[in-house]
Protein backbone atom coordinates (compact mmCIF):
# COMPACT_ATOMS: atom_id res chain seq x y z
CA UNK A 1 0.00 0.00 0.00
CA UNK A 2 1.55 3.43 -0.96
CA UNK A 3 1.50 6.41 1.55
CA UNK A 4 -0.55 9.00 0.15
CA UNK A 5 0.61 12.47 -0.80
CA UNK A 6 -0.85 16.14 -2.43
CA UNK A 7 1.08 18.37 -3.63
CA UNK A 8 -0.50 22.02 -4.04
CA UNK A 9 0.07 25.79 -5.13
CA UNK A 10 1.25 27.80 -2.01
CA UNK A 11 -2.40 29.09 -1.57
CA UNK A 12 -3.90 25.52 -1.66
CA UNK A 13 -1.56 25.11 1.83
CA UNK A 14 -4.92 25.78 3.74
CA UNK A 15 -6.97 22.83 2.08
CA UNK A 16 -4.24 20.18 2.34
CA UNK A 17 -5.07 19.17 5.95
CA UNK A 18 -8.87 18.01 4.52
CA UNK A 19 -7.00 16.67 1.46
CA UNK A 20 -4.45 14.14 3.12
CA UNK A 21 -7.52 13.41 5.67
CA UNK A 22 -9.58 12.11 2.91
CA UNK A 23 -6.67 10.06 2.33
CA UNK A 24 -5.70 8.96 5.91
CA UNK A 25 -9.59 7.47 6.14
CA UNK A 26 -8.17 5.59 2.81
CA UNK A 27 -10.43 7.68 0.39
CA UNK A 28 -9.89 8.35 -3.30
CA UNK A 29 -7.25 10.88 -4.48
CA UNK A 30 -10.10 12.40 -6.47
CA UNK A 31 -12.19 12.78 -2.90
CA UNK A 32 -8.62 14.44 -1.24
CA UNK A 33 -8.41 16.92 -4.21
CA UNK A 34 -11.95 18.30 -3.98
CA UNK A 35 -11.97 18.42 0.01
CA UNK A 36 -8.89 20.32 -0.15
CA UNK A 37 -9.96 22.80 -3.11
CA UNK A 38 -13.27 23.80 -1.55
CA UNK A 39 -11.47 25.35 1.08
CA UNK A 40 -9.33 27.65 -1.27
CA UNK A 41 -12.78 28.80 -3.52
CA UNK A 42 -14.56 29.39 -0.37
CA UNK A 43 -11.28 31.61 0.89
CA UNK A 44 -12.35 35.18 1.15
CA UNK A 45 -8.33 36.35 1.29
CA UNK A 46 -7.61 34.54 -1.74
CA UNK A 47 -8.44 36.86 -4.70
CA UNK A 48 -7.62 34.56 -7.50
CA UNK A 49 -9.71 31.52 -6.76
CA UNK A 50 -13.61 31.42 -6.54
CA UNK A 51 -15.46 33.70 -4.21
CA UNK A 52 -13.80 36.59 -3.58
CA UNK A 53 -11.97 36.19 -7.00
CA UNK A 54 -11.03 39.46 -9.03
CA UNK A 55 -13.98 39.82 -12.15
CA UNK A 56 -13.63 40.64 -15.51
CA UNK A 57 -13.53 43.21 -17.67
CA UNK A 58 -16.97 43.71 -16.53
CA UNK A 59 -17.37 43.05 -13.42
CA UNK A 60 -18.57 39.49 -13.57
CA UNK A 61 -16.68 37.25 -11.57
CA UNK A 62 -16.25 34.12 -14.25
CA UNK A 63 -14.52 30.88 -12.86
CA UNK A 64 -12.59 28.02 -14.95
CA UNK A 65 -11.73 24.34 -13.45
CA UNK A 66 -10.87 21.30 -14.05
CA UNK A 67 -10.64 17.68 -12.22
CA UNK A 68 -8.83 14.08 -13.65
CA UNK A 69 -8.22 11.07 -12.77
CA UNK A 70 -4.89 9.25 -13.36
CA UNK A 71 -7.02 5.80 -13.48
CA UNK A 72 -8.98 5.93 -16.96
CA UNK A 73 -8.02 9.47 -17.89
CA UNK A 74 -11.72 10.65 -16.93
CA UNK A 75 -11.94 14.21 -16.89
CA UNK A 76 -14.89 17.61 -16.66
CA UNK A 77 -14.16 21.24 -16.52
CA UNK A 78 -16.29 23.86 -16.22
CA UNK A 79 -15.69 27.69 -18.16
CA UNK A 80 -16.51 31.12 -17.29
CA UNK A 81 -18.92 29.72 -15.05
CA UNK A 82 -20.83 32.86 -13.10
CA UNK A 83 -22.67 32.82 -9.62
CA UNK A 84 -21.30 29.44 -8.09
CA UNK A 85 -18.06 29.21 -6.43
CA UNK A 86 -17.50 25.20 -6.32
CA UNK A 87 -16.04 25.06 -9.67
CA UNK A 88 -13.93 21.85 -8.79
CA UNK A 89 -17.32 20.05 -7.81
CA UNK A 90 -19.26 21.06 -10.67
CA UNK A 91 -16.11 20.00 -13.21
CA UNK A 92 -16.17 16.70 -11.04
CA UNK A 93 -19.72 16.65 -12.10
CA UNK A 94 -19.32 17.07 -15.66
CA UNK A 95 -17.15 14.29 -15.87
CA UNK A 96 -19.51 11.87 -13.72
CA UNK A 97 -22.63 12.81 -14.95
CA UNK A 98 -22.50 13.70 -18.57
CA UNK A 99 -20.94 12.88 -21.40
CA UNK A 100 -18.76 15.49 -22.06
CA UNK A 101 -15.37 17.27 -20.72
CA UNK A 102 -15.95 21.00 -20.89
CA UNK A 103 -19.24 23.20 -20.11
CA UNK A 104 -18.65 26.92 -20.42
CA UNK A 105 -20.72 29.57 -19.62
CA UNK A 106 -24.68 29.81 -19.40
CA UNK A 107 -24.51 26.07 -19.63
CA UNK A 108 -22.15 25.63 -16.88
CA UNK A 109 -24.68 27.45 -14.57
CA UNK A 110 -27.72 25.63 -15.85
CA UNK A 111 -25.92 22.19 -14.46
CA UNK A 112 -25.29 24.05 -11.35
CA UNK A 113 -28.88 24.95 -10.88
CA UNK A 114 -30.35 21.84 -12.04
CA UNK A 115 -27.36 19.93 -9.33
CA UNK A 116 -28.39 22.09 -6.85
CA UNK A 117 -26.04 23.49 -6.46
CA UNK A 118 -25.72 26.76 -3.73
CA UNK A 119 -25.52 30.21 -5.63
CA UNK A 120 -23.66 33.14 -4.22
CA UNK A 121 -22.89 36.60 -5.39
CA UNK A 122 -18.77 35.97 -5.59
CA UNK A 123 -17.65 39.50 -5.97
CA UNK A 124 -16.89 41.12 -2.55
CA UNK A 125 -16.46 44.57 -2.16
CA UNK A 126 -13.12 44.29 -1.76
CA UNK A 127 -11.90 42.51 -5.06
CA UNK A 128 -14.85 44.93 -6.38
CA UNK A 129 -12.76 48.12 -5.20
CA UNK A 130 -9.69 46.52 -6.30
CA UNK A 131 -10.82 46.01 -9.72
CA UNK A 132 -12.62 49.03 -9.82
CA UNK A 133 -9.94 51.49 -9.29
CA UNK A 134 -7.62 49.84 -11.88
CA UNK A 135 -10.33 49.73 -14.25
CA UNK A 136 -10.77 53.78 -14.09
CA UNK A 137 -7.98 55.28 -12.47
CA UNK A 138 -4.74 53.47 -14.71
CA UNK A 139 -6.73 52.34 -18.03
CA UNK A 140 -6.50 54.83 -20.97
CA UNK A 141 -9.76 56.17 -21.39
CA UNK A 142 -9.40 57.11 -24.90
CA UNK A 143 -7.99 53.47 -26.24
CA UNK A 144 -10.74 51.36 -27.57
CA UNK A 145 -12.46 48.43 -25.21
CA UNK A 146 -9.55 45.80 -26.34
CA UNK A 147 -7.10 48.43 -25.82
CA UNK A 148 -7.60 48.96 -22.52
CA UNK A 149 -8.55 45.06 -21.94
CA UNK A 150 -4.64 44.17 -23.45
CA UNK A 151 -3.71 47.35 -21.22
CA UNK A 152 -4.67 46.10 -17.95
CA UNK A 153 -3.60 42.40 -18.51
CA UNK A 154 -0.58 43.32 -19.97
CA UNK A 155 0.14 45.67 -16.87
CA UNK A 156 -1.34 43.10 -14.57
CA UNK A 157 1.05 40.58 -16.05
CA UNK A 158 4.07 42.37 -16.02
CA UNK A 159 3.68 44.49 -12.62
CA UNK A 160 3.95 43.48 -9.34
CA UNK A 161 2.31 46.28 -7.86
CA UNK A 162 -0.04 46.90 -10.53
CA UNK A 163 -3.11 46.29 -8.40
CA UNK A 164 -1.71 47.99 -5.43
CA UNK A 165 -2.32 44.59 -2.65
CA UNK A 166 0.69 42.35 -1.91
CA UNK A 167 -0.71 39.85 -4.76
CA UNK A 168 -0.36 39.94 -8.11
CA UNK A 169 -3.83 40.00 -10.22
CA UNK A 170 -3.69 36.55 -10.95
CA UNK A 171 -3.71 33.10 -9.78
CA UNK A 172 -4.53 29.77 -9.77
CA UNK A 173 -4.96 26.73 -7.25
CA UNK A 174 -3.62 23.07 -8.25
CA UNK A 175 -4.02 19.90 -5.90
CA UNK A 176 -2.68 16.58 -7.46
CA UNK A 177 -2.76 13.80 -5.21
CA UNK A 178 -2.14 10.19 -4.73
CA UNK A 179 -4.05 7.63 -2.79
CA UNK A 180 -3.35 4.63 -0.84
CA UNK A 181 -4.60 2.57 -3.95
CA UNK A 182 -1.84 4.08 -6.01
CA UNK A 183 -4.54 6.26 -8.20
CA UNK A 184 -4.09 9.59 -8.74
CA UNK A 185 -6.02 12.81 -9.33
CA UNK A 186 -5.66 16.37 -9.99
CA UNK A 187 -7.85 19.61 -9.51
CA UNK A 188 -7.44 23.28 -10.66
CA UNK A 189 -9.53 26.30 -9.73
CA UNK A 190 -9.29 29.94 -10.85
CA UNK A 191 -10.99 33.15 -10.96
CA UNK A 192 -8.68 33.64 -13.73
CA UNK A 193 -6.84 37.17 -15.33
CA UNK A 194 -8.18 40.04 -13.64
CA UNK A 195 -10.01 42.40 -16.43
CA UNK A 196 -10.01 39.33 -18.76
CA UNK A 197 -12.03 39.68 -21.25
CA UNK A 198 -15.17 38.21 -20.46
CA UNK A 199 -15.92 34.61 -21.80
CA UNK A 200 -11.57 34.54 -21.72
CA UNK A 201 -10.97 30.49 -20.24
CA UNK A 202 -6.78 30.25 -19.66
CA UNK A 203 -5.49 26.90 -18.96
CA UNK A 204 -7.13 25.69 -16.62
CA UNK A 205 -10.08 24.43 -17.46
CA UNK A 206 -8.28 22.84 -20.39
CA UNK A 207 -7.23 18.96 -20.04
CA UNK A 208 -3.42 19.34 -21.39
CA UNK A 209 -3.08 22.34 -20.78
CA UNK A 210 -3.32 23.14 -16.91
CA UNK A 211 -4.33 19.49 -15.76
CA UNK A 212 -3.21 16.33 -16.81
CA UNK A 213 -2.56 12.85 -14.88
CA UNK A 214 -1.86 9.86 -15.71
CA UNK A 215 -1.48 6.61 -13.39
CA UNK A 216 1.31 5.78 -15.71
CA UNK A 217 3.50 8.12 -15.88
CA UNK A 218 2.54 11.05 -12.81
CA UNK A 219 0.95 14.29 -12.98
CA UNK A 220 1.16 17.94 -13.41
CA UNK A 221 -0.70 21.39 -13.02
CA UNK A 222 0.11 24.74 -13.93
CA UNK A 223 -0.27 28.57 -12.74
CA UNK A 224 0.32 31.77 -14.47
CA UNK A 225 -0.31 32.89 -18.03
CA UNK A 226 -3.06 30.10 -19.69
CA UNK A 227 -2.45 31.20 -23.05
CA UNK A 228 0.96 30.20 -22.48
CA UNK A 229 0.01 26.67 -20.85
CA UNK A 230 -2.85 26.17 -24.02
CA UNK A 231 -0.36 27.01 -26.48
CA UNK A 232 2.45 24.17 -25.31
CA UNK A 233 0.13 22.00 -23.37
CA UNK A 234 2.43 22.50 -20.49
CA UNK A 235 0.38 19.91 -18.19
CA UNK A 236 0.29 17.06 -20.84
CA UNK A 237 4.30 17.92 -21.98
CA UNK A 238 5.55 17.12 -18.28
CA UNK A 239 3.77 13.62 -18.27
CA UNK A 240 4.60 13.01 -21.71
CA UNK A 241 8.16 13.80 -20.91
CA UNK A 242 8.33 11.44 -18.23
CA UNK A 243 6.49 8.77 -20.37
CA UNK A 244 9.68 9.20 -22.35
CA UNK A 245 12.37 8.35 -19.91
CA UNK A 246 12.88 12.16 -18.23
CA UNK A 247 12.74 12.22 -14.25
CA UNK A 248 10.04 14.94 -12.81
CA UNK A 249 12.89 17.56 -12.56
CA UNK A 250 13.89 17.22 -16.15
CA UNK A 251 10.47 17.05 -17.34
CA UNK A 252 9.46 20.09 -15.69
CA UNK A 253 12.76 21.74 -17.12
CA UNK A 254 11.98 20.76 -20.40
CA UNK A 255 8.55 21.98 -20.57
CA UNK A 256 9.42 25.40 -19.17
CA UNK A 257 12.06 25.61 -22.24
CA UNK A 258 9.07 25.25 -24.40
CA UNK A 259 7.58 28.00 -23.26
CA UNK A 260 10.27 30.59 -24.70
CA UNK A 261 9.33 29.46 -27.99
CA UNK A 262 6.44 31.11 -28.06
CA UNK A 263 5.79 34.40 -29.98
CA UNK A 264 3.57 36.19 -27.05
CA UNK A 265 4.57 39.92 -26.39
CA UNK A 266 2.43 39.02 -22.92
CA UNK A 267 4.79 36.22 -21.87
CA UNK A 268 4.72 36.00 -18.20
CA UNK A 269 5.05 33.73 -15.07
CA UNK A 270 4.45 29.82 -15.56
CA UNK A 271 4.55 27.88 -12.46
CA UNK A 272 3.98 24.07 -12.28
CA UNK A 273 3.30 21.14 -9.70
CA UNK A 274 4.05 17.73 -10.66
CA UNK A 275 4.10 14.42 -9.07
CA UNK A 276 5.83 11.30 -10.80
CA UNK A 277 4.76 7.90 -11.03
CA UNK A 278 6.02 7.10 -7.83
CA UNK A 279 4.32 9.67 -5.93
CA UNK A 280 7.30 12.15 -5.41
CA UNK A 281 6.75 15.90 -5.53
CA UNK A 282 8.23 18.40 -7.84
CA UNK A 283 7.15 22.04 -9.23
CA UNK A 284 9.35 24.48 -10.83
CA UNK A 285 8.68 28.40 -11.73
CA UNK A 286 10.12 30.89 -14.18
CA UNK A 287 9.86 33.00 -11.17
CA UNK A 288 13.14 33.11 -8.83
CA UNK A 289 12.06 32.53 -4.95
CA UNK A 290 8.36 30.69 -5.86
CA UNK A 291 7.17 27.89 -3.20
CA UNK A 292 4.66 25.08 -3.41
CA UNK A 293 3.13 22.99 -0.35
CA UNK A 294 2.34 19.67 0.06
CA UNK A 295 1.46 17.45 2.65
CA UNK A 296 2.21 13.18 3.47
CA UNK A 297 0.15 11.53 5.70
CA UNK A 298 2.84 11.28 8.31
CA UNK A 299 3.16 15.15 8.28
CA UNK A 300 0.79 16.98 11.04
CA UNK A 301 1.35 20.09 8.83
CA UNK A 302 1.65 21.64 5.47
CA UNK A 303 5.74 22.02 4.32
CA UNK A 304 5.99 24.56 1.63
CA UNK A 305 8.76 23.43 -0.58
CA UNK A 306 11.17 25.81 -3.00
CA UNK A 307 10.01 25.44 -6.50
CA UNK A 308 12.95 24.88 -9.05
CA UNK A 309 13.57 27.93 -11.14
CA UNK A 310 13.57 27.91 -14.68
CA UNK A 311 15.03 30.91 -16.80
CA UNK A 312 12.73 31.13 -19.77
CA UNK A 313 13.64 34.37 -21.80
CA UNK A 314 10.98 37.00 -21.78
CA UNK A 315 8.59 35.77 -18.91
N1 LIG B 1 -3.61 30.27 -15.22
C1 LIG B 1 -4.56 31.27 -14.87
C2 LIG B 1 -5.24 31.76 -16.11
O1 LIG B 1 -4.58 31.97 -17.11
C3 LIG B 1 -4.06 32.45 -14.13
C4 LIG B 1 -2.93 32.23 -13.19
O2 LIG B 1 -2.70 31.13 -12.74
O3 LIG B 1 -2.20 33.21 -12.89
O4 LIG B 1 -6.42 32.00 -16.06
Amino acid sequence: MNQGIVVASANGAIGLPAAIDVLRGGGSAMDAVIAGIRLVEANPDDHTVGYSGLPNMLGDVELDASVMEGRGLRAGAVGALKGYQDAADLARKVMETLPHVLIAGDGARQLAAELDFEPRDLLTPEAREIWSQRLHDDADRDASYLGRVRELVTASATDPDFAGIDEIPHGTVNFIARDRQGDFACAVSTSGWAWKYPGRMGDSPIIGAGNYVDNRWGGAACTGRGEMAQRCLTAHSVVTFMRCGMTLDEALEQAMNDLAHLDDPYKSEMNIVALDRDGNPGAASTAKDKTYALMTEDMEIPEERPRTHVHVPGT
